[in-house]
Formats: structure tokens, sequence, C-alpha cells
């Protein structure tokens, strides 16, 4: 163990996890590249955070800018936070246009679960069966992928997963949810809201097919509770459109929860929902958030948006997730691959120890990305079994950082399987 592995645990306890066999210490970063403190170079293949790349001047110069004339809170009046929430509401369907601001996705999840909670005096929530929601006492008991249980007041659901279920899995989601909800009112609890990341990432990343969310949704607002749409993970351009849900036509979600590439690095997070939804929560409860929305946060924030728009990032994923795609199809020959499965700049590669009983790989999957670390890239691991390849680089990833990932993992598959 370094010395600084043995400071950490001394300074900063036990429940931090480190990422790889051999950790890494980053000192800089700039687009898709990090290098550590040996100055060695990685390709940065999993941070979502650092949506336009690290070290991104735009930020940079924006954060700096505002820093330098003053930060302050949402009790004063300031044009920065409004010209925000203008062109942030502007890139969603009537009629969510209002936002309110916070510090990160587990607060924009907090708050989204008040706003819910106040509207239809419910307590319950419907969550997937290994969701990541945040870091609250509220949403650790609403992300089951902690492994502590849930809250009494929480019921869990099978993500729809078209490589394990078979048959119509929106059908099957939305039965599911539909259930989950009379059985919490069997237990006197009404329900308040299904709270789902849109591209199901804890799960094991499962993105569509059209129409897939549409019953469960139904079957939510059918029981009196609404749908909070987190889009903390998958929002922001990744799936090749601004917000994962607009590639499901015609949904509409009644909370849209935002975080981690928002600021790109700098910590902002979001809510954006409706009018009547604020009107009922504003006339009960008041919303005060020290950081959330804050001068110097508004400036980033609009940065990041105004520069995924003029670089067109959504299709730009768009655009190189097909290529991406079509690159990682051609590791189906190594015999533990059992799924490969994305949209846009984000995909899974599921590794199976026998293709037939889909038996998760779930230590090879945990060996390929050490091993694809100490060849310079960086990927991580997701899903129930975490068994599940994650794939999901800043959006400033180009076809030749397309070439460079899969053919290391091309050949790490092959040394390792
Ligand atoms: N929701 C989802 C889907 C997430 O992935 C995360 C973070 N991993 C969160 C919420 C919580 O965000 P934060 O860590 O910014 O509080």
């Amino acid at each position: 163990m370094t010395a600084s592995l043995l400071d950490r645990r001394s300074v900063l306890g036990a429940a931090y996890r480190l990422f790889y066999a051999e950790p890494l210490a980053l000192v800089r970063g700039s687009g898709v590249e990090v290098f550590d403190v040996a100055g060695r170079r990685y390709l940065d293949a999993y941070n979502n955070v650092p949506v336009l790349g690290h070290a991104h001047p735009a930020v940079v110069e924006a954060l700096t800018r505002q820093a330098g004339l003053i930060n302050t809170h949402t009790r004063y009046l300031h044009d920065t936070i409004l010209r925000y929430a203008e062109a942030l509401t502007a890139t969603f369907p009537d009629p969510l246009n209002h936002a309110m601001f916070t510090c990160s996705g587990s607060e924009a999840n907090d708050l989204a679960l008040r706003i819910a909670m106040t509207v239809t005096g419910g307590t319950g929530v419907i969550v997937t069966e290994n969701a990541y929601h945040g870091v609250t006492a509220l949403l650790a008991g609403m992300s089951p992928s902690l492994g502590i249980g849930t809250a009494p007041q929480v019921r869990t659901v099978p993500a729809p997963d078209s490589y394990h279920q078979s048959g119509d899995v929106g059908a099957a989601f939305g039965a599911a949810v539909a259930a989950a909800a009379e059985d919490l009112r069997r237990s006197g609890v009404q329900v308040a809201a299904l709270l789902v990341d849109t591209t199901f990432a804890s799960d094991g990343i499962h993105v569509g097919p059209v129409g897939y969310l549409d019953a469960a949704v139904a079957a939510v607002r059918a029981a009196g509770g609404l749908f909070i749409a987190d889009e903390v993970q998958g929002g922001f351009g990744r799936s090749g459109k601004l917000w994962t849900f607009l590639h499901q036509p015609g949904l509409v979600p009644d909370l849209v929860t935002l975080g981690k590439p928002m600021g790109n690095g700098h910590p902002v997070g979001g809510v954006v929902t409706r009018k009547d939804l604020l009107d009922v929560f504003g006339a009960r409860s008041r919303y005060f958030n020290t950081f959330g929305g804050n001068t110097v946060s508004a400036a980033v924030g609009l940065a990041v948006l105004s520069t995924i728009q003029s670089e067109g990032l959504p299709d730009h994923a768009a655009t190189l997730g097909v290529d991406l795609a079509a690159a990682l199809d051609g590791l189906r020959r190594h015999a533990v691959v059992g799924d490969i499965r994305g949209i846009g700049l984000y995909h899974g590669v599921e590794l199976v120890t026998d293709r037939g009983t889909k038996a998760p790989a779930t230590a090879l999957a945990k060996a390929v990305m050490d091993e694809m670390a100490r060849d310079g890239i960086l990927i991580g691991v997701c899903g129930i079994a975490s068994n599940t390849l994650k794939i999901r680089p800043p959006l400033a990833f180009k076809a030749p950082h397309v070439t460079e990932l899969v053919t290391a993992l091309d050949r790490v598959l092959t040394r390792l399987a």
C-alpha cells in the first residue's frame, strides 16, 4: 500500500471506495484524456460528468469570470439564473417549463420526491430492483444497489431488460409497476412516484424499445402517483438527444431530475417540472438551498448547456454512437460476450460464463476493467451482478478514441477470457 492510500484510510475512513486494483492518482485532464502523478496518459471512456471534456475552457472561463465578480444565492435577484432557467427549460417539451436548482443529483431527486409527496399526498415510491438514486437517507432507502435494503414505503420492480427477459418488456414493466402500486395501497400507503433512471444504468443499461416506459407511467398515474425521470446520469446529450426520455415519443415526465454533467464537474443539479406542481409545493412549503442555483453555478450551468448546443454534442453522440456500437459488435466473437447494448455514447457489454444460461461473469468483468486501466483506458462495470462493462465517455470522444477503446477491449478479452 502506498503512503497516500494509508493516509486516505486514516483520514477519510472506511466508507469510501476506490476504482481499480491499482488505484489512480489523477492530477490533470484535457478533453478525453487524464494524466496521473507520474505523467501517464489514460483515455477516459468512463466519466460522464466532464461531458464537454476535462477542463473545458468555456467552463473554466465562465467559472472564473463569475467567481471574480460575486457568488451569492437565490435570495437576491440575478439575471444569470433566469437566463439559465430559460435556456434549460426551452429544451424540454411543454408543459415542463419551470426549473429549480440544487447542488447534486441526490438533492434533485430529494426535491422531486418532496414535490411529488406534497402534490399527491402519498409517500410510496416505486424504483427498479438495482436502482441508485442518491446519498441522502431518503434516497439511500430507494437505492437497492447499495445493498442495505429499502425503506418500508418503497417497492422495487425488475427493470425492463430485453436480454434477460423475453416477450414485451414494456408490458411486463407496466404490470410490475401496477402490482407494486396496488401492494402499497394494500399496506395503506398512497403511491407518490415512480422514480426511474431513464437509462437504467445500475440495472445494467437498458434503453428501449420505443414505448417501453408507457405502460409503467400510465400505471403509476392511474394509481395517483407521478413519474419522475431521473436523467442525472443519462441527460445532457449522451443518448443522442439532450434528454433520454425524448427517445420515447409522446412521453412527458411530471418531473425530471438533473445532475452529474450539468456543471461539467462543478456541483450543479436541478429539477425541471410543471408550473401547477410547483404552485402546490410552493403554497405548502418553501425551498432555500444555500448553494443551489448560486451565481457561479448558474454561470457554469449556462456555459455547459450553451457549449453542448453550440458544439452539437447530442448529434455527435448519436453519430459516433452508431460507430461505437458497430465496433463493439465485433467483440461478439468472444464467447464471454453475452450482450452488447446501449444508445449514443452509452454502452454496456455484458459478460457471461455461458451464453445459454447467461450466468454472470462477474470476476471477469472486474478483471477486464482493471486490465484495461493497466493498458491506459478507463471503463467501469455496472448491472445487478456487476458483470456489464460500462462505457460512458465524455462527449468529446472522437472516432480514433473509439478505435483505441475497442482495440484494447478486444486485446484484453483475448488475454483474459
Ligand atoms: N441518480 C442517478 C441515476 C445517478 O447515477 C446518481 C449518481 N450516481 C444520482 C442520482 C446521485 O447523484 P449525486 O451523486 O450527484 O448526488
